[in-house]
């Protein structure tokens, strides 16, 4: 899975009518759309998905959030695609996401930050297998 990155418009992105614009942008970013799909995570979905979180305040927000309309699910392609793709994101916090990046453009808070990105090669492999079989991948 390297050079390979897994990316969701979170349900505000999708709400809010920003997903032409976030695809648009990653793909004038130089990554090519290996797998795509509109979807919707269930409550277990979305506990898997952000295990890692579930001891944090935060997290029965997060899955509500996550879960209370479809998202966009996909795999990127790209040298250095986990890092370049969190480069293009931004930051967690829009407050703190530099100028021209997803999360300035496009995220309203702190949970509601429009796009998801892996952070790790491995993480990346994991959650492409969450979301799509072997042979959605292009
Ligand atoms: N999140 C939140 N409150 C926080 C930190 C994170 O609601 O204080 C949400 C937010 O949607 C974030 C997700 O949990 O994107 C996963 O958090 P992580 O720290 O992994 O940030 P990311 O890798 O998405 O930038």
């Amino acid at each position: 899975m390297t050079n390979r990155t897994f990316t969701m418009i979170k349900p505000d992105g999708v709400e809010n009518g920003h997903i032409g614009a976030i695809l648009e942008k990653i793909t004038a970013s130089g990554f090519r759309i290996v797998a795509m799909k509109l979807t919707q995570m269930t409550k277990a979905d979305a506990e898997t998905f952000y295990a890692v979180h579930n001891e944090r305040p935060f997290f029965g927000e997060l899955v509500e959030f996550m879960t209370r309309g479809p998202i966009v699910a996909a795999v990127l392609e790209k040298e250095n695609a986990v890092a370049d793709f969190r480069t293009l994101i931004g930051a967690t916090n829009p407050a703190d996401a530099a100028e021209g990046t997803i999360r300035a453009l496009y995220a309203t808070s702190m949970g509601e930050n429009a796009v998801h990105g892996s952070d790790s090669d491995e993480n990346a492999a994991i959650e492409s297998a969450f979301h799509f079989a072997g042979r959605e991948m292009f």
